[in-house]
């Protein structure tokens, strides 16, 4: 029987490092055992892939508060698309301090980030969250509503109605995009109605706006106490708009709305926050001009690859996102108007 040593080892002196089994911390000398340039790529990927696992370990969400107005922050995500790497925040949440206590405007894109919210804003802020808005029914803007579990949500009807519909769906895919991130997640509804209308709540005058377009219940909320304006994601800034829900008309009148308003400042649902109002002006243009390339690819026959190949307006170039999201928005919109303009001849036949 092979006899185990029941003490350890004593240290090895200085200068003498013993065998090189012996040192398993120390740098492999590659080169003086003649390794090739494949196993020191592998043995790099190796350490970058520790690396990676060490930082998903945490999965912490790097939310630092910006502070925007009196009372008014931004947690802003990235623009980019879902990722194991973002773990989804990629959107903008926001959060009005009042002196009843904290009104949170979305809860992002899982269990994990609402509850990092919470836990920030409360810390941050030393009061309650009181109320919770959701803009709109996708899952980076409402999969955090576990970690409000007590607290009034408030979303449009027609919001809560896709929630409901749709959220099962969008979870799954969420998992598949950012995996463990989303640990736990599942839907929780809202339960409260938002109304359109003004309402003070702990001295900010809060207006509730009812629109679509982006999605069929899209509320945008405008702080009229300080003019900033939270307006989901019918508003994006240098990041392309997406388009699975849309319906660009509506979307553009609801735009028209929006710019009326006599704000200070937006915060769009994804890209940076402006002091003025170009992201709306940026948002039109772009569906503008999506909506007129895919009528006039409908109208000249082109099939969808072909129309996934325009190419992007000089004036887009900064807008990040623009090519791949142009190819949803073509997966998205261009079947109907295909049929459409295939109507015309059918009835001819
Ligand atoms: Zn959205």
């Amino acid at each position: 029987m092979r006899k185990i040593p029941l003490t350890p080892r004593p240290p090895l002196p200085q200068g003498e490092r013993g065998s090189k089994k012996d040192n398993l911390l120390a740098p492999l000398p590659l080169r003086e055992r003649g390794w090739g340039e494949g196993y020191k790529q592998a043995l790099l990927a190796l350490l970058l892939l520790i690396h990676g696992a060490a930082i998903a370990d945490t999965f912490g969400y790097p939310l630092e508060p910006q502070q925007i107005a009196p009372d008014t922050y931004v947690l802003e995500g990235k623009t980019e698309d879902f990722s194991r790497k973002n773990g989804g925040y990629i959107v903008n949440t926001g959060y009005i301090i009042t002196a009843d206590g904290v009104v949170v405007i979305d809860s992002g894109p899982s269990k994990r980030f609402g509850e990092q919210q919470r836990t920030l804003i409360e810390k941050a802020t030393g009061k309650p969250v009181i109320r919770l808005y959701l803009t709109h029914h996708h899952p980076d803007h409402f999969l955090g509503n576990q970690a409000y579990g007590e607290i009034p949500r408030y979303a449009l009807p027609a919001s809560k109605q896709a929630m409901q519909l749709e959220g099962e769906a969008f979870t799954a895919n969420m998992y598949r995009m950012t995996g463990d991130w989303m640990r736990g997640t599942s839907i929780t509804l809202p339960d409260k109605e938002a109304k359109a209308g003004t309402e003070t709540v702990g001295g900010h005058q809060l207006e509730t706006i009812a629109l679509s377009g982006h999605t069929p219940g899209d509320l945008a909320l405008f702080d009229h106490t300080t003019g900033i304006l939270f307006a989901g994601d019918l508003v994006f800034n240098n990041r392309a708009a997406t388009t699975p829900h849309a319906n660009i008309a509506a979307w553009l009148t609801a735009l028209e709305k929006l710019q009326s308003l006599p704000l200070k400042m937006i915060v769009p649902g994804h890209g940076k926050v402006a002091q003025d109002k170009a992201p709306i002006e940026q948002t039109r243009d772009y569906l503008q001009w999506l909506s007129a390339t895919l009528k006039q690819g409908a109208a000249n026959g082109l099939d969808m690859n072909e129309v996934m190949q325009t190419p992007i307006p000089e004036r887009f170039k900064a807008v990040a996102l623009a090519h791949s999201e142009l190819q949803r928005s073509v997966s998205h919109l261009y079947p109907a108007l295909e049929t459409d303009s295939l109507k015309p001849a059918k009835q001819a036949e």
